[in-house]
C-alpha cells in the first residue's frame, strides 16, 4: 500500500501543469536518490548551502545563485535582497527585516495589470517588509513613480501576464539605465534552459526567481534566485542557519541535494530530445480523439505561457467547460487532471494537454478520460 493510499487518497496522471495544487512536479530517480544519501548523513549545513548555491549559479549561468524553498520565498527574500542594496545599510536592516518603520527607501514598484488577479504572488513582496506601490502600465509611469522611498521594481514576465502592460524587454533595460533594482518573478518560465540566465544576463534585471519544484523538476519546496551577486549574497546571508527573515523558509539538506542534482540533468538534458518526445506524446493523443464529432484539435508550438513546450488545445462541443471536464476527468476510475482556462483567461470552452510531466505509456489513460467525458 502507497503513502498516498495510507492516507486515502488516490495518485492521478498530471496532463496539465506542475501546479502547486498537482503536487509540483516528478522528480527522477537519481534526484530521489540524491536525496536519499543525502538523509543518512550529517554535513555542515554553512557549507552545503554555500556549495550549493555556488555550483546553481555556474549550472544557471549566472555570477550568484541562492536555494530557497520555493519560487514564493524567492520573491520575498529577493524583495529583501532589494531593501538592503537600495538602503546601502544592509548590516541593520539583515538584522531589523520585515521590519522597515526607519528604512528610507522601502517601497517597491510592481505594474498594476490583469496579472495581479491571475498570479497574486506578488503579495509575497510584502513578507519582506516593503511597501507595494501600485503603478499604471507605462514605462514613463514606472519612472515618474520613482522617488527617494523606492526600493526597486518587482517584474513578471510570461505574454499572458504582460498583457496590456511593458514587457520585460522593453521596461528592463530603461529602469537599467535609471540605476534602478529590478528584480523578475519567473518561476514557471521554462524551458528553455536560457532563461535561467535570460533576464539576469540579457537584460539585465538583479535577480530573478525560479521555482524549483516545476520544470525543473526538483523537490516541490525549492526555488532558485539567479543574478548578481552581491544580492544573492543577501538572500544567503538572511536566510538559515542565521535566524533571520529567511529563516523561515528553512530549506533541509535533502532538498538542496535534491535540487541541484535536478538542475544539473535539466540544464544537460537535450532540448530538442525533451521537445519531440513531448510533441509525439501530444501528437498520439490527438489521433485517438480525432473523428470524435464536433471536436475541435490545435496544436501550439508553444506553452500557455510561452515557454518552449507544444501543448495541445482541445475546443470541447456545445456548452462544455474546460473545468467541467477536468472534474470528470480527475474523478474518473484512471484520473487524470487536464489544463483549462478560467473565464477571464479566455477559451473557458476548452481543455489543454501538455505532456511535459506525461510519464511512458501515459498517453492513453489521458486519451481514455477524456473520450469518456466526450461520450458521455
Ligand atoms: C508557481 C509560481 C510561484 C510559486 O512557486 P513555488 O516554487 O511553488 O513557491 C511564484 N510565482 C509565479 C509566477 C509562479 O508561477
Amino acid at each position: 500500500m502507497s503513502i498516498y493510499e495510507e492516507l486515502g487518497l488516490k495518485p492521478f496522471i498530471n496532463a496539465s501543469e506542475p501546479y502547486t495544487r498537482n503536487g509540483g512536479s516528478v522528480m527522477s530517480r537519481q534526484v530521489i536518490e540524491a536525496m536519499a544519501e543525502a538523509a543518512e548523513c550529517f554535513v555542515d549545513m554553512g557549507t552545503l548551502i554555500c556549495r550549493v548555491a555556488e555550483r546553481a549559479a555556474q549550472l544557471s549561468g549566472n555570477d550568484g545563485a541562492f536555494v530557497t524553498s520555493g519560487a514564493g520565498a524567492g520573491v520575498a527574500l529577493s524583495a529583501a535582497a532589494l531593501l538592503c542594496e537600495a538602503n546601502k545599510n544592509e548590516a541593520e536592516l539583515l538584522d531589523v527585516l520585515p521590519d522597515t518603520t526607519n528604512v528610507q527607501r522601502n517601497e517597491i514598484l510592481i505594474f498594476r495589470g490583469k496579472y495581479l488577479d491571475i498570479i497574486q504572488y506578488w503579495k509575497l513582496i510584502r513578507v519582506s517588509g516593503a511597501r507595494l506601490v501600485l503603478v499604471d502600465p507605462t514605462k514613463e509611469a514606472m519612472l515618474e513613480a520613482v522617488n527617494e522611498r523606492t526600493a526597486g521594481v518587482f517584474l513578471f514576465p510570461a505574454p499572458m501576464y504582460e498583457e496590456g502592460i511593458p514587457a520585460c524587454e522593453e521596461i528592463i533595460p530603461v529602469l537599467k539605465e535609471k540605476g534602478i533594482l529590478v528584480a523578475v518573478d519567473a518561476a514557471a518560465q521554462l524551458p528553455p534552459v536560457s532563461n535561467l540566465y535570460y533576464y539576469t544576463r540579457k537584460l539585465g534585471a538583479d535577480l530573478a526567481v525560479f521555482s524549483g519544484g516545476k520544470h525543473i523538476k526538483g523537490p516541490q519546496s525549492t526555488g532558485l534566485i539567479v543574478g548578481n551577486r552581491t544580492l544573492t549574497g543577501y538572500c544567503q546571508k538572511l536566510a538559515c542557519p542565521n535566524p533571520r527573515l529567511g529563516r523561515a523558509f528553512k530549506v533541509g539538506k535533502e532538498e538542496l541535494a535534491g535540487f541541484i542534482k535536478a538542475l544539473e540533468l535539466f540544464v544537460n538534458e537535450s532540448a530538442d530530445e525533451r521537445y519531440q518526445r513531448q510533441r509525439e506524446r501530444l501528437e498520439r493523443i490527438q489521433n485517438s480523439l480525432a473523428g470524435i464529432p464536433d471536436v475541435r484539435m490545435e496544436l501550439w508550438e508553444k506553452g500557455r505561457l510561452g515557454t518552449e513546450q507544444p501543448l495541445l488545445l482541445v475546443d470541447l462541443p456545445g456548452e462544455k467547460t474546460g473545468e467541467e471536464c477536468c472534474r470528470f476527468t480527475r474523478a474518473y476510475q484512471n484520473p487524470v487532471d487536464v489544463g483549462y482556462f478560467k473565464k477571464e483567461n479566455g477559451r473557458p470552452g476548452s481543455i489543454f494537454i501538455n505532456a511535459y510531466l506525461l510519464k511512458d505509456g501515459e498517453e492513453d489513460a489521458v486519451t481514455d478520460a477524456v473520450r469518456a467525458y466526450l461520450e458521455q
